[in-house]
């Protein structure tokens, strides 16, 4: 999908619409003057499924838009250069207190960030286990709770991705 920004974030220039490569079937908005493209990637995340020794699943209350209120798997966007697994591990500890070990890559899942459809994103699980810290909701998070899959919140949770990852681990125990 085309983002029609109109001027160069770098030099100010008006922007064109090319394909690159030219046999691309999709185009970009490319600065003629300085060269700067603008890719418009999807934007990574990171994130893990936190399972308790009953085999329930953490999930953690959304305390900021979007999907306010809404449940949630803990974790979120990557830093520049960082890894999802370095991601993953810094978003759990920040929003949920656990320092977590990850297990098992659990998936990627695509999916769109609130309410513009072409805000991409980019999302990476893992399964994870608690070794340490201080489980509390902090950061992003508003309330934690542990759900046996039975229990599931499916019409509460925040995201497209929340779900389909959610499903795809179907309750299995680590
Ligand atoms: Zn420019």
């Amino acid at each position: 999908m085309l983002v029609d920004y109109k001027f160069c974030p770098r030099c100010a220039a008006t922007l064109e619409t090319v394909a690159i490569p030219k046999s691309s079937p999709f185009s970009r908005r490319k600065c003629a003057a300085c060269g700067w493209i603008f890719w418009n990637n999807s934007r990574p995340t990171a994130g893990g499924l936190i399972l308790d020794d009953q085999n329930r699943l953490m999930l953690i209350r959304r305390g900021i838009e979007p999907s306010l209120g809404l449940w949630d798997l803990p974790g979120g966007f990557l830093e520049p250069g960082e890894h999802p697994l370095d991601g993953c591990i810094r978003e759990l500890l920040e929003e949920t207190g656990a320092v977590v070990e990850p297990v098992g890559f659990h998936g990627v899942f695509m999916d769109t960030y609130g309410p513009n459809p072409d805000d991409h994103t980019h999302n990476t699980f893992y399964m994870c286990k608690v070794v340490g810290g201080e489980i509390a909701a902090a950061d992003d998070a508003e309330e934690l709770a542990w759900f046996a899959y039975a229990d599931i919140p499916w019409t509460e949770l925040a995201f497209k991705n929340v779900t389909e990852a959610v499903e795809l681990w179907g309750g299995k125990p680590l």
